[in-house]
């Protein structure tokens, strides 16, 4: 989810339990600067932008953004002028087709992709300055630190740990009724929903 990259949602998809827009602004400012502070802890780390990780059918796994994180999503939806279309887009569009053939194939054959709604025709996420911290700190086997370092063992995790832990006191500050994390698939399909109704 480092490499790739959402409707408008109301106070009640971001969890948002009371307060404006204007009131969460501040909040919202202290979630970037969470963001730049893991950003600088990874600098120097990258993948092969497969875009896997934005399909979920295909690693087995989500982000789970807290509501402040919601909330900065549904600002950079709204920014972007709402969800985009469903479209399609291939499958497997990098170089790295023949190692990913077997899973590639399992998702094809059996259960859906289950692509990211925020997964652009592109290959690119498509609110990337403002994707959540699962996605920012997401690193596959094939992704490599600043000097060959890999995930399992290279990654600052003591910084991932405490960032982590200021995102979540953030949230109960921003929606004490609702601050914990939810799959972001959960929160899309709101959106979509919202979107139908008008
Ligand atoms: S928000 Fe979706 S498209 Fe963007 S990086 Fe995360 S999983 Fe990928």
């Amino acid at each position: 989810m480092r490499g790739p990259r959402p409707p408008s949602a109301s106070s009640r998809s971001s969890g948002r339990s009371s307060g404006t827009a204007s009131a969460s602004a501040p909040l919202l400012q202290e979630l970037r600067a969470l963001y730049a502070k893991i950003d600088g802890a990874l600098e120097g780390w990258g993948c092969d932008a497969s875009t896997d990780c934005c399909r979920f059918g295909v690693t087995g796994r989500e982000p789970y953004p807290t509501a402040v994180e919601v909330a900065e999503l549904d600002r950079a939806v709204r920014a972007r002028g709402g969800l985009p279309k469903r479209r399609s887009l291939p499958l497997v569009s990098s170089h790295a087709r023949g190692a990913r053939r077997s899973r590639q194939a399992d998702a094809d054959d059996g259960e859906d992709e289950r692509r990211c709604a925020l997964l652009g025709d592109e290959g690119r996420c498509l609110v990337y300055a403002s994707r959540p911290f699962g996605c920012r700190t997401f690193f596959c086997e094939r992704a490599r630190g600043p000097v060959g370092e890999r995930a399992d063992s290279g990654l600052p995790r003591e910084t991932i740990t405490e960032v982590a832990r200021d995102i979540a006191a953030l949230s109960a500050r921003f929606a004490p009724a609702d601050p914990g994390p939810r799959p972001i698939s959960r929160v899309s399909r709101e959106w979509q929903a919202q979107r139908s109704r008008g």
